[in-house]
């Protein structure tokens, strides 16, 4: 453009201020004017109006008019010795960007001149030099500068396109995947919007894809908690992923769908990205294997109920013929009938853990809590146990016993809010274990802690567990498979129940172990204060006052 407008100012200043104020070789034609004034409004707009999509036209027109201005000033203003060829020395280079459509007008605007040289001038053999340097030789340049580039830019080209192909096939082998999931997949970015909704995910909620992108997700996902009260923004589980980048799961939450009918579902939300970028959320309709879980669960309840009463009955009554003050059998008999008699305690016990199973599954597992001081309840419980242990030749130790006969040692109180029945069956539950798991040496109970927690401990001396089951032994069924256990009888369910029990109550159970040489259990709760636990007491025992002021509901 710039080039261009000198050209016009050449020829103003010769047009209006006459001949001789420009030497010969700058008096430009009027014909030369108009087209570099052509060519000063190309580049123009081709610089502010060309946007991406024309610009490479546009540049190529503008290109091609400075290409005939630069011919004819050259022809106007002294042939093959105009000053301008230095001008077109310089549009020469630059030809090669437009690659053929830059170089091939180049080349024939040049020879066409070339001819008129031989034919028209002189012909010189000094004319042809400079023809050769000055015209030729910088297309030939350009050429060789630009087209190397364009060579290499072909190359990236192609790795370009190449790779462009590749993730489109990868993106269309992904939306094939999404587009099969049975499961609800939903995407949103960093401000809730939905990017993304898989067929299944339309059906699930009703939603249409073409509705239901980019709206808020809280208006497509309506959740509910299991008892259909409105989440709080903080319960909210999407929400919870896109502040805190973690995976939630939940099994229990309502969904609403757009046609207002309410299903139990299986949620799973993942985030995705940097810290609040982006969250997917699969989800899958649970109501129909809820309702089949909740009827296998009671039917499971009420046969071992059923069951529980005769096996109960057998027990009694082999009980009864083994003692011999109710009954005279021979030796054989008594054999055959102690072994009868272990089968239907087992059996017992079996009806009784599935029953307290089906219990925990279907919400019927209550937590009492009252203040338990851990140190006394768990002393009775461990010496309710010595029988069993004293029978297998084991010693059963209670450890805050022994250091309270240290001299100058108090115990330390502990006290924790914990339903009595509860604890007693897991801490039972455990002991036996570390009885029944252990064959020659000792198992000790603890208890301790700081003053946050309560931890109780049952160590024992026995088989111990191997690493890689230890990750499964809360499991329902979950028994550890080897020749030391196979020997020993057991259901797999008092430890998957423990866990059950104990994080009703707030706590947590865990293990660690060493195979063939021992094991620890842990159980941890939440402890209060001896002063907080004094508070409690009282209250409760008001409560039970009855001429404590109970609260009337109208
Ligand atoms: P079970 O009725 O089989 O004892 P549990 O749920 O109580 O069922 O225990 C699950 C499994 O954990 C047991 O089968 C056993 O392999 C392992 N286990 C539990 N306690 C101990 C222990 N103190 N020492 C070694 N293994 C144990």
């Amino acid at each position: 453009m710039l080039v261009s407008l000198i050209i016009i100012a050449l020829w103003a200043i010769a047009f209006f201020l006459g001949d001789r104020v420009v030497s010969p070789g700058f008096n430009v034609h009027p014909a030369a004017a108009g087209v570099a004034a052509a060519t000063a409004i190309a580049s123009f707009i081709a610089y502010f109006w060309g946007g991406v999509k024309h610009i490479q036209q546009l540049a190529l027109s503008a290109y091609l008019l400075m290409t005939i201005t630069t011919m004819l000033v050259i022809v106007t203003t002294g042939q093959i010795g105009s000053p301008f060829i230095a001008l077109w020395m310089l549009v020469c280079v630059f030809g090669g960007i437009f690659g053929k459509y830059g170089l091939i007008p180049l080349a024939l605007s040049a020879t066409t001149y070339g001819i008129y040289i031989v034919t028209g001038l002189s012909g010189s053999r000094d004319e042809l030099v400079i023809f050769v340097l000055a015209f030729l030789l910088p297309i030939f340049i350009s050429y060789m500068i630009w087209h190397q580039k364009s060579d290499h830019e072909d190359k990236s080209d192609k790795a370009y396109t190449d790779l462009a192909k590749e993730l489109s096939q990868v993106a269309n082998k992904s939306e094939i995947v999404i587009n099969a999931i049975t499961d609800g997949v939903i995407a949103i970015d960093g401000k809730g919007m939905i990017q993304l909704i898989n067929p299944a995910g339309q059906s699930i909620i009703g939603w249409a894809k073409q509705d239901a992108l980019e709206l808020d997700y809280r208006s497509v996902i309506k959740l509910t908690d299991n008892k259909d009260g409105a989440l709080a923004a903080e319960m909210d589980p999407i929400q919870q992923v896109l502040n805190a980048s973690k995976t939630i799961v939940n099994n229990e939450f309502t969904l609403t769908s757009n046609a207002g009918k309410k299903m139990t579902i299986s949620l799973l939300v993942s985030p995705v990205g940097q810290l609040g970028a982006g969250a997917i959320i699969v989800f899958r309709d649970i109501t129909s294997d809820v309702a089949e879980e909740r009827q296998q669960a009671e039917f499971i309840s009420t046969a071992s109920h059923e069951m529980r009463t005769p096996v109960a009955a057998i027990e009694g009554y082999l009980g009864l013929a083994l003692n011999p003050q109710t009954a005279a059998i021979d030796e054989k008999a008594r054999l055959y009938l102690t072994k009868a008699h272990e089968s239907a305690q087992h059996l017992g016990r079996l009806f009784q853990d599935l029953l307290d199973v089906s219990r925990a599954e279907d919400g019927r597992l209550k937590n009492n809590p009252s203040v338990v001081d851990v140190v006394t309840y768990a002393r009775d419980i461990t010496n309710s146990l010595l029988p069993s242990a004293q029978a297998k030749g084991l010693i059963l130790l209670y450890k805050p016993d022994i250091s309270a006969q240290a001299p100058a040692r108090i115990t330390p109180v502990y006290y924790s809010s914990l339903d009595n029945d509860h604890f007693r069956e897991v801490l039972s539950n455990i002991i036996e274990n570390a009885i029944k798991y252990t064959s020659a040496g000792d198992v000790t109970v603890d208890v301790g802690g700081d003053d946050e927690h309560v931890l109780i401990s049952v160590k024992d001396t026995g088989i111990g567990i191997p690493h890689e089951d230890i990750s499964h032994l809360f499991q329902k069924f979950y028994r550890v498979d080897n020749s030391a256990t196979r020997e020993i009888g057991g259901t797999g369910l008092g430890l998957y129940l423990s866990r059950r029990l104990v994080e009703t109550m707030n706590g947590r159970i865990w293990v660690e172990s060493e195979f063939n040489k021992g094991s620890v259990f842990y159980m941890e709760f939440p402890r209060i204060s001896s002063e907080e636990a004094s508070v409690q007491i009282e209250e409760s025992t008001n409560r039970e006052n009855p001429n404590y002021p109970q609260i009337v509901q109208s």
